[in-house]
């Protein structure tokens, strides 16, 4: 079985970025220490793959359309496109269509979307496939943005497939989502020291987390003040056990 593990590349918000140069919250799936899917494209993700000695891969999972999830996408499509090879984008349908109508607006008068990437847009909820054992279904969260979270199942046969790891991305406490992200295996849940409607505070989310549990979100600079066994960090690498 090919060996999954998961690379943290950013913990930040979009001003942390754009005003101190800290990668926005993101992370990459690992197959066989190969980049295989990576999870929202905000600003810093690129160069941080890069420090890490990594390529976008092909597979690029957009939770929603917020600059620190999606701000990088126009210009790595173009670029990825302009050296042929088109990125595979997936995204739940609501999201994918503001994408394609508003992130990428700026290559419209030259280019219609279809031609910048492959845009892989179910129904929410609905189970498709990511790979030959892996299958993701997207869930809406609680947001600002028209935002959802995900489960990638693991496909044991025809018949039956386990949450493996779940990602609530940005949202404020949603019992509809958590439910489905408290069932996997490995869970990563968006939270800040002082939550709000759209992002759930850590005090929310400390009764949801178990041994596999993480958060991202909380912001470079909270970490060393906040003391939390769970808060994701740049550069974590978490191997997947299956
Ligand atoms: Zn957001």
């Amino acid at each position: 079985m090919d060996k999954l593990s998961i690379l943290v590349l950013g913990v930040a918000g979009g001003a942390a970025h754009v005003y101190e140069g800290h990668c926005s919250s993101s992370f990459i799936i690992l197959k066989n220490d190969e980049p295989f899917c990576l999870v929202d494209l905000g600003l810093g993700v690129t160069r941080s793959l890069k420090r890490y000695g990594y390529q976008i891969p092909d597979k690029i999972i957009i939770t929603h359309n917020h600059t620190d999830h999606a701000g990088e996408l126009p210009v790595v499509l173009r670029v990825e496109e302009a050296q042929g090879k088109q990125l595979c984008i997936y995204s739940a349908k609501p999201v994918s269509e503001r994408l394609r109508k508003h992130r990428i607006a700026e290559h419209l008068d030259l280019y219609c979307s279809s031609e910048l990437a492959q845009w892989v847009s179910p129904l929410p909820e609905e189970e498709i496939q990511l790979s030959d054992n892996l299958s993701i279904a997207f869930y809406v969260g609680q947001h600002s943005e028209c935002c959802f979270g995900f489960v990638i199942y693991q496909q044991k046969d025809l018949t039956e497939s386990v949450p493996l790891i779940g990602y609530t991305a940005d949202s404020g406490l949603y019992p509809e989502l958590y439910s489905k992200i408290t069932q996997c295996k490995y869970s990563i849940y968006d939270a800040r020291e002082f939550g709000n409607r759209w992002h759930a505070s850590l005090e929310e989310v400390n009764p949801f987390l178990d041994n596999d549990s993480y958060i991202i979100g909380h912001g470079i600079e909270k970490v060393n003040s906040l003391n939390h066994s769970a808060l994701l960090f740049p550069g974590q690498l978490i191997n997947i056990e299956r």
